[in-house]
């Protein structure tokens, strides 16, 4: 192995003595095991014990020498975050609370439906963008996960599912990359995990099935299609740059148009023609739920080939903002369908484990104070006004 490569090995994991091999790539793993002296071929063999076997142990890789499995307990281990709590909604849906190293604890999200199960991943320890709407947003930010600690969820979860080893169907079959932070942020990491999840020798899903969701990370996203080709979500929210400055930050440093455009050159890229972005729109009360808005939406998304996906707003503790009434969410959707577009409307699950869409807060060790300056605000408040905009 290169050293460059081992040290790129390294920098993407936390400081320990042992390599963790479970987040790395089958390319990444071969090079780790070319430096050992071994065969290439030995990634595959690792690659699917530990992701379709569901073995940490290598004294039970039994198709692995006895050399080689005492070499690799001296130099390596298979390390996963730890479950702290596993909760089960009415509805079937599971949220994990899951502490990683350093002591902080992030959340993850099981949506069982009638066709599939989506499990809502993790990509950062809280979230830099601060969006004003946003339950993580709120905690601050403290870093990114490794590779490591992102497939460990789909690990954890495939577990808790008993999916490893079996011929039974699969509990998991759709990961959305949705969970605390903005996965272009970590874009290294979150690459390498998601190769992870489409890898035939680990879990095999198909890229339909893996689907990455921004906030609007422009230059991470002009550069996303060299590397993959899974589905993308893009977090909208609103229709024009005057109120996506307020509801998402980051759109004062690339506007909608840009992120527009971006978004439509990956779907551009992509090998089949049949490939649509899906437009994430949270609405929330007489914010961002006009019929001047839905227009306007309609007019910014006319060359991007899309499906929209309207989500109700869920509130939490001290938020500023409402859910969206029936009958504006009934308009709104009205006028998109009758402008031509497939619209869908997320229904809300698992509210009564705050584990809805925008709820996922975990424990984070903040480095940003806005977690304080949040919860300062909340104790402050003795009633909270309602915000409106646009
Ligand atoms: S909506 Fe997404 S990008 Fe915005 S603060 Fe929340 S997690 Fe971060």
């Amino acid at each position: 192995m290169p050293e460059s490569a081992l040290a790129d090995i390294e920098n993407s994991q936390p400081q320990q003595d042992k390599i963790n091999l479970l987040g790395l790539s089958v390319s990444r793993l071969g090079d780790f095991f070319e430096q050992l002296g071994e065969k290439p071929f030995r990634a595959t063999q690792v690659v699917k014990w530990i992701h379709q076997m569901g073995e940490r142990d290598f004294d039970q890789m039994t198709n692995l020498s006895k050399a080689l499995r005492e070499k690799l307990n001296e130099t390596a281990e298979v390390r996963l975050p730890e479950v702290v709590s596993c909760q089960d909604s009415s509805d079937g849906t599971r949220k994990w609370l899951i502490r990683v190293e350093g002591g902080s604890c992030i959340e993850m999200v099981y949506i069982p439906e009638k066709d599939r199960g989506t499990l809502c991943v993790s990509s950062q320890i809280g979230c830099a963008l601060d969006c004003s709407f946003c339950a993580t947003g709120k905690q601050g930010f403290n870093r990114d996960l490794s590779a490591a600690e992102i497939i460990g969820q789909l690990w954890i979860a495939a577990d808790s599912f008993d999916q490893f080893d079996t011929k039974a169907p699969r509990r998991v079959t759709n990961v959305v990359m949705m969970g605390m932070g903005e996965p272009l942020m970590n874009f290294d990491n979150v690459v390498d995990a998601m190769s992870l999840m489409l890898e035939d020798n680990a879990y095999g899903l198909s890229k339909r099935r893996v689907t990455l969701s921004t906030a609007g990370v422009v230059p991470a996203l002009d550069k996303l299609a060299d590397v993959t080709d899974v589905s993308l979500a893009i977090s909208l929210h609103a229709p024009n740059d005057k109120l996506r400055n307020e509801l998402v930050p980051i759109n004062r440093k690339y506007s909608l148009q840009q992120f527009i455009d971006s978004a439509k050159n990956y779907i551009d890229k992509m090998p089949d023609n049949r490939r649509k972005a899906t437009v994430e729109y949270t609405l929330m009360d007489q914010v961002n739920d006009r019929s001047v808005h839905a227009r306007e939406l309609a007019v910014l998304l006319k060359d991007l080939p899309c499906k929209i996906n309207l989500i109700p707003f869920n509130p939490f503790p001290g938020t500023e903002y409402r859910r969206v009434t029936n009958t504006a969410l009934d308009r709104f959707r009205d006028i998109l369908q009758g402008e031509g577009y497939t619209v869908t409307v997320r229904t809300t699950r698992g509210d009564d484990i705050a584990a809805a869409c925008g709820q996922l807060a975990g424990e984070v060790n903040d480095r940003t104070k806005r977690q304080q300056r949040y919860k300062s605000k909340l104790a402050s408040a003795e009633e909270t006004p309602v915000k409106i905009l646009g």
